[in-house]
């Protein structure tokens, strides 16, 4: 399995992708959260070294309209999106591609997600996906820390494929993601994101929801 820098390193090489000249409008999900915004921290930090400039990037975004009733997930998005445009002035980093929906009682958000992805590339916005899926801690780690939750196990399903839908984090989590944030010093960056995903947020983060544990479990703040 290619994951975490290797998997730049190939992409960026041609390796993946023998075909690569049609892979050059990449296309990183940016939720607002702190995974995605390291990934496409990664790929505008790649391309101005390598100054790869036929590569473009265009973020994609999505939201539920009932989530984040403080701040829509989308607000947090663009800020990173600013914050790494800041960073790499040398790279094209468009404007978020991004589309609202109403969730749906029982729907999981890939249901809107992976169409919305599909439709990017349709009309010629994206031709490559990245999304910014981590692994769940360790089991045991999860129930010591009461985060053990079926509704989150299928994060360990998830396998890095060299498919349009392809997950370079798939298989590391976030104690991996937050050894990055040391390495590239972007301490700054931490305060745009955000990953509690509750409509009980009064002031801040909710502390409670599955994404607030796994955030503190990894980087001791929410
Ligand atoms: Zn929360």
């Amino acid at each position: 399995m290619i994951t975490g820098t290797d998997w730049f390193d190939r992409f960026f090489n041609g390796e993946i992708f023998p075909e690569g000249e049609k892979y050059h409008k990449i296309g990183p999900w940016v939720s607002g959260g702190i995974d995605s915004a390291l990934c496409l921290f990664i790929l505008a930090m790649y391309i101005s070294k390598l100054k790869l400039y036929n590569f473009t990037i265009q973020p994609i975004h999505g939201y539920n309209t009932g989530d984040r009733v403080l701040k829509p997930s989308y607000q947090n998005a663009n800020e990173i999106i600013d914050y790494i445009r800041n960073l790499y002035p040398d790279v094209v980093i468009k404007d978020s591609f991004t589309f609202a929906y109403k969730l749906e009682k029982g729907d999981m958000k890939i249901k809107y997600h992976i169409p919305n992805a599909l439709y990017a590339r349709e009309v010629g916005l994206i031709d490559q996906y990245v999304g910014a899926y981590t692994l769940n801690p360790p089991k045991d780690q999860m129930i010591a820390h009461d985060i053990y939750d079926d509704r989150d196990k299928r994060r360990d399903d998830l396998k890095y494929s060299n498919t349009f839908l392809t997950r370079p984090f798939a298989a590391l989590d976030k104690k991996w993601i937050r050894d990055q944030y040391i390495k590239y010093n972007l301490e700054d960056m931490l305060p745009l994101t955000a990953s509690c995903i509750s409509n009980n947020q009064t002031q801040g983060p909710c502390k409670t929801c599955w994404w607030c544990k796994e955030k503190y479990w990894a980087f001791e703040r929410y």
